[in-house]
């Protein structure tokens, strides 16, 4: 794409480990838009509340939370050897450990909080005021960008799900179980559905992609056909 061309914003939601994140770095990449991963934000706050031993009971504090918040600096790299964007938590690459299993066991449960929410969806919107993002996560077509002009809302079969999760940390060389990792996806997407701030929810002008039985290439080639049509629906 040219750079001079009209830039929009695109807003990729839908359930855990449904490649979200593969399809919106590879749609990016092919538009020369920005990506940007929402779930390593509020990974990476949870990575801090679990440094900070905030995360033993079931409701966090509030107000330590707020602390957390106030002093925590978050921001993506891009990496220089494998040129993928990176999140860095307070100057330190925090990228691979924000995919433990411990993070992703309380994700959700920080995530649901009203303080959380209320500092990230802030910096997301200020990542996006120049738009040519991509933007993945749970609530960016309802919540954060709800004028974004394509939004896609991702699904597929819970168990395709965690054995693609499955095999992509074995891939990495993390010792996992299948059935822990199809645990922690169910849990994470009750979760998320059933919170009472911005709900994992299909917005009313997303589109649904099931890509169950759909390659990466094919998945990525149905968002750029969506994304060259849209551009001609808006006449840009
Ligand atoms: O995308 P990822 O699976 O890494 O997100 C981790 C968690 O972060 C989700 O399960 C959800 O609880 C939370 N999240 C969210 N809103 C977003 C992105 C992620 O609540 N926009």
């Amino acid at each position: 794409m040219h750079s001079s061309q009209p830039k929009i914003i695109i807003a990729i939601d839908g359930f855990s480990s449904c490649g979200k994140s593969t399809l919106a770095r590879q749609v990016a990449k092919e538009l020369h838009y920005t990506y940007i991963d929402s779930g390593a934000m509020y990974r990476a706050v949870t990575l801090e509340a679990i440094r900070r031993n905030l995360v033993d009971g079931v409701q966090p504090d509030e107000q330590a939370l707020s602390t957390l918040l106030d002093e925590i600096q978050i921001d993506f790299h891009i990496s220089k050897t494998t040129g993928l964007q990176e999140i860095w938590l307070n100057g330190k690459n925090v990228e691979e450990e924000i995919r433990d299993i411990e993070v992703s066991d309380s994700v959700s449960i920080i995530s649901k909080q009203e303080v959380v929410r209320t500092k990230l969806v802030f910096l997301q919107r200020r990542l996006g005021k120049s738009k040519g993002i991509v933007m993945d996560g749970r609530d960016i077509g309802t919540v954060v960008f709800p004028d974004a002009e394509l939004k896609i809302f991702m699904t597929a079969d819970e168990s395709i799900r965690a054995k693609r999760r499955y095999d992509e940390l074995i891939a990495k060389g993390m010792e996992v179980k299948l059935e822990s990792i199809q645990k922690n996806i169910h849990f994470r997407d009750y979760i998320d559905q059933t919170r009472e701030i911005s709900p994992l929810k299909k917005a009313d002008d997303a589109i649904e992609l099931d890509n169950s039985f759909l390659s990466i290439e094919e998945t990525v080639q149905q968002v750029i056909d969506l994304f060259h049509q849209k551009l001609r629906e808006l006449n840009v």
